[in-house]
């Protein structure tokens, strides 16, 4: 088995701790393994992903790197501060429309002086093969492309450490963990706790709640978690095997389609601000987390299982979806109206 290389860019482990109100209230036992709290330009997921994509751009002598996503793509964010980190020049596709003001992660991405290409989405395979050209005339070579949500062979080796170190955690408290709750999107997170789960022989179920409708153009996420996993696999041979039924991803949360904000993640927001102290982010770990309320009212867990959520941070995008966020009557249980 063969080992990628990797760069430090988070602060790792990350800490776990026990949902105590939320556990009373639900009868279950629920912790939360905090990689919002990563620590590179407000953390989140892609920090692990990029300690391995960096490291790869670095191998291959590359002066530039370019990413692609959504105007509030956390990924994007935490692309261009670790690219600054190791002196590369961050270049961001970002699909349009371009907003009149820069607020949440595109604010940050700008103080990190990323050089941002708005383009149409359907047009994204012609024009990021423009941008890539430009950028190559201008360096006298290629940037590395890194793909959407980092999700590829080398990106996705962050979360098969992540699931090693929650081993470890857990070992030393402990502490039994039945299953493991996650908002899935670009795959890469899935794919890495996946292989993960195998290598190290994780006891605990592994459930992605599909965020997005339509990711990829041409195939499912699941397609993509296999097509990468099998990559992952032949580059590093892997001694593992994986089929279907390794992949337990949840549909029928998402479809209100990408970044809407629905009652769901509104209150999965203030549930677990008011319960807990601890902030979701509107796109991914509010969709996900009120999907895990949703699937513990209807019973879908055994009595007394021991679930973990894992946090993967993007609260920035709270900001710049305020005004879907913000309402005169807050939910929760000891408030009257605002105003
Ligand atoms: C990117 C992202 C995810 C999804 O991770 P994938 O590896 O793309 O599936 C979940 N939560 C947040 C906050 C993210 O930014």
């Amino acid at each position: 088995m063969k080992h990628p290389e990797k760069v430090d860019l988070g602060f790792f482990p990350t800490p776990i701790h026990k949902l105590s109100t939320l556990s009373k209230k639900y009868s279950y036992n629920l912790f939360i393994k905090r990689d919002d709290l990563t620590g590179l330009a407000f953390g989140g997921n892609k920090t692990r992903k990029l300690e391995y994509l960096i490291a790869d751009a670095l191998g291959k002598g590359a002066r530039a790197v370019i990413t692609e996503g959504a105007a509030q793509s956390n990924h994007a964010r935490q692309t261009v501060a670790a690219a600054r980190r190791f002196g590369l020049e961050p270049h961001l596709i970002l699909f349009k429309p371009d907003p009149e003001n820069y607020d949440g992660n595109l604010l940050l991405d700008m103080f990190f002086g990323a050089k941002i290409h708005w383009i149409e989405r359907k047009k994204l395979y012609q024009e990021r093969i423009k941008i890539m050209g430009v950028i190559r005339d201008c360096h006298g070579q290629d940037p590395y492309f890194i793909p959407m949500g980092g999700s590829n062979e080398i990106g996705l080796w962050g979360y098969i450490d992540a699931i090693d170190e929650l081993i470890t955690q857990t070992k030393l408290t402990g502490q039994k963990i039945d299953f493991i709750v996650f908002a899935s999107s670009s795959g890469g997170t899935h794919a890495g706790m996946i292989i993960g789960k195998k290598l190290f022989e994780l006891e605990a179920q592994i459930i992605g709640i599909e965020i997005d409708k339509h990711i990829y153009p041409d195939k499912s996420v699941q397609d993509h978690i296999k097509t990468i996993i099998r990559y992952a696999i032949e580059d590093f041979e892997l001694p593992i095997n994986i089929s279907d039924q390794d992949i337990t991803l949840i549909h029928g949360y998402n479809e209100a389609g990408y970044g809407v904000v629905t009652e769901l993640e509104k209150n999965a927001i203030y549930t677990l601000a008011q319960e807990e102290g601890i902030l979701l982010d509107p796109v991914y770990t509010g969709r996900a987390f009120g999907a895990l309320l949703d699937l513990l009212d209807k019973g879908y867990f055994p009595q007394g299982s021991n679930i973990l959520f894992w946090h993967t941070g993007g609260q920035p995008a709270l900001f710049a979806y305020r005004n879907d966020l913000f309402t005169k009557h807050i939910p929760g249980k000891d408030n009257k109206n605002l105003v």
